[in-house]
């Protein structure tokens, strides 16, 4: 069977994807197809039935934490939607009701014709929807009218929040989260995604992330990305860069004002194949000659931190995504400036990768 995401734009059907691939179990065989924002799930041998029930009894065991981290913890979705976000929620641990719905919504493509700007329905919250006028300060800025989405589209959206985005709260005393959201064009199989999950909810990513957190606000946002993803594991970044799909991040910075009013300050979405295959390259020459050039990185960019040089930080991760001999003299002038002997032979590694196309 084949199911279709809506059609809610990048950010929100990543969403609704993960929540569906997520709450499937892993012996259950599916493959993802991604093109322009748009996902096509194709699952084998199974009816729509056995989809809701995978479903419904996912959302029943995890509801409680999926109210508590987006109302409770981060507080992105307010007090006063709890009860409807409960509902919605509680409604889908029905199979039955799951089954019905699905098969009214999901199983062709272009739902979102039904719903979106000035249509009925839950106007949808800020965390599944971070374009959204009236929150967002950016340059996307639209008119604040409702968007209204059904129940199912929130809930499964709310899964996918949940189960997909690496969640990064900033050090006290300022009250904000980044979201981060790995995303895709292309196909990716259900045993891929299984072990990419499992790298993102890992305790070691989540021991890297906490050591991140006291960097996160010295560097600018597209810079932090490179360098969480550069901590996450080995496999995890080789299994995403042997898929056969083109990764997008998809992040989000959210403020909370007033101890419950969730902002945007900032939205990017940044292709990061080419400077994962700069990871992959990296991790090839660790194998080959013993040199462990991926942890080099990890302390070279540590070391860069602590002593303060925020441009040469830049300048290393540019260069991993461009790979330009231009960059790579920036980087190079920079990182010796500011390190040692372990930046100098990380240096000559680095100068490597230009010979990449
Ligand atoms: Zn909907």
């Amino acid at each position: 069977m084949k199911l279709f995401t809506p059609g809610h734009g990048f950010f929100m059907d990543s969403l609704i994807m993960y929540g569906l691939v997520s709450s499937l179990p892993s012996h259950v065989e599916y493959y993802v197809s991604g093109n322009a924002g748009l996902f096509e799930i194709e699952i084998e041998s199974r009816d729509v039935h056995d989809v809701a029930n995978f479903l419904a009894s996912y959302i029943e065991r995890h509801k409680e934490s999926i109210i508590d981290l987006l109302v409770g913890r981060l507080k992105l979705i307010q007090k006063g939607s709890q009860k409807r976000l409960e509902s919605y929620l509680s409604n889908y641990s029905n199979s039955g009701v799951f089954a019905k719905d699905l098969e009214k919504t999901y199983m062709s493509p272009g739902h979102a014709q039904k719903e979106g700007r000035r249509q009925k329905g839950q106007h949808v919250w800020l965390p599944l929807y971070p374009h959204i006028g009236k929150y967002f300060t950016g340059e996307y800025k639209y008119s604040p009218s409702n968007y209204g989405v059904c129940p199912l589209c929130i809930a499964l959206a709310t899964i996918g929040f949940y189960r997909g985005t690496i969640k990064i709260p900033y050090n006290p005393p300022k009250n904000a989260s980044l979201v981060v959201l790995l995303s895709f064009e292309g196909e990716v199989s259900g045993k891929e995604f299984t072990n990419i999950l499992s790298h993102l909810e890992s305790e070691a990513f989540d021991q890297n992330i906490k050591k991140l957190r006291l960097i996160m606000d010295k560097i600018p946002l597209n810079t932090f990305i490179y360098v969480l993803l550069a901590n996450l594991a080995k496999e995890a970044i080789l299994y995403l860069y042997e898929s056969k799909a083109a990764w997008t991040s998809l992040s989000t910075t959210f403020n909370i004002v007033k101890g419950q009013v969730a902002q945007i300050r900032g939205y990017e979405e940044i292709f990061i194949d080419k400077y994962l295959s700069s990871l992959v390259y990296l991790t090839q020459i660790d194998e080959k000659y013993k040199i462990n050039s991926l942890k080099k990185l990890q302390i070279v960019t540590e070391n860069l931190i602590k002593s303060g040089e925020p441009a040469a930080i830049e300048a290393l991760y540019r260069f991993m995504n461009t790979r330009s001999p231009s960059d790579l003299y920036m980087t190079i002038r920079q990182i010796t400036k500011a390190t040692g002997v372990v930046g100098r032979s990380f240096c000559e590694e680095l100068a490597w990768l230009t010979q990449l196309a």
